[in-house]
């Protein structure tokens, strides 16, 4: 389960806390040395664990004592307070255009889960009322084209397409006509990955958002991956500019650092999770949630 390491450590810093019935300047610091050591050990970007560290301390030491809290659960609520805040502080939900359609491209690195997460974004997006057409613009993989195919077929949504040759920018471009004659209100461009970013992947994908101009950019990172997935969502903000980030693979046993530390890192918040392989495994994110589940 993700975040079970931090969570275990978190909860054996905070029952220390416990027998103590005013907590000294002592008592947090050592508290602050096991939450850093925990979070570091959890995969959190080191920057990102310093100035964590330091606001929690800060406002534990002095100030905010309540009468109906023990010491031990105003740092406890302190944290609470600080993790929600690190991971975007409430919900951020997708770019909707007041004129269909919506466009929304899917950018990420192969094996992300780019393709799949199209295909329960569409899903996602149909169970709200809307008429999404899928766009197969990884034109790099025959393999990627049909397992779009495949999904739309699954789901019963369609997928937009063109021959073989045909450029990605042009694809896009001629879904926004395609999806207006067809009723479509939200595009979802599954755009090519690569193994790694490679100058060539960003400029393609810089003509396709000029050219179609997305309400949402949305960049599917693994969990799994740790901190690789932060450096992937950094360079892929300052290339390109994102509007959200979707976490996969949250179902798995990642220790959950590039969960806590994406937001803070790119500015960019995480907007949907994948819990799982199946279609309907993809969940809104939402840090006050998140929060309470690590601290149990
Ligand atoms: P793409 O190359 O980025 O398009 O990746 P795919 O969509 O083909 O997904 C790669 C693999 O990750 C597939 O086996 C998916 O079933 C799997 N996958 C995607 N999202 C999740 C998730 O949230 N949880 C789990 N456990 N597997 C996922």
């Amino acid at each position: 389960m993700i975040f079970e390491g931090l969570s275990e450590r978190l909860q054996e810093t905070f029952k220390k806390l416990r027998g103590h019935g005013k907590l000294t300047e002592d008592d947090v610091n050592e508290a602050m040395r096991d939450v850093r050591m925990a979070l570091l050990e959890a995969d959190v970007n080191f920057k990102v664990v310093k100035d964590f560290v330091k606001k929690v301390k800060e406002r534990a030491i002095g100030q905010e004592v309540l009468e109906t809290l023990t010491p031990a659960q105003v740092v406890i609520k302190i944290v609470n307070e600080e993790l929600t805040a690190l991971m975007g502080g409430t919900q951020s939900k997708l770019n909707i255009s007041s004129v269909p359609p919506t466009i929304i491209m899917m950018v990420g690195l192969q094996g992300a889960g780019k393709t799949t997460t199209a295909g329960k974004l569409a899903l996602s997006l149909r169970k709200q009322g809307k008429h999404p057409l899928l766009v197969a613009d990884d034109i790099y993989r025959p393999a990627a084209v049909k397992q779009l195919e495949v999904l739309g077929k699954q789901l019963d949504i369609p997928v937009f397409s063109m021959e073989a040759g045909t450029d990605a920018v042009t694809i896009a471009k001629e879904s926004v006509p395609y999806a207006n004659s067809h009723a479509a209100d939200v595009i979802i461009i599954d755009t090519a990955g690569r193994l790694h970013i490679n100058e060539e992947l960003m400029q393609e994908l810089t003509s396709i958002k000029s050219e179609v101009k997305p309400h949402e950019i949305l960049l599917v990172v693994d969990a799994m991956t740790g901190q690789d997935a932060v450096n992937v969502a950094e360079s892929f903000n300052g290339s390109l500019g994102l509007d959200g980030i979707v976490m996969t693979k949250m179902d798995g046993d990642a220790r959950g650092g590039a969960a806590l530390s994406v937001k803070a890192v790119t500015g960019c918040p995480i907007k949907f999770v994948g819990m799982g392989e199946k279609l309907e495994a993809l969940e809104p994110f939402y840090p006050d949630r998140m929060a309470s589940r690590i601290l149990g």
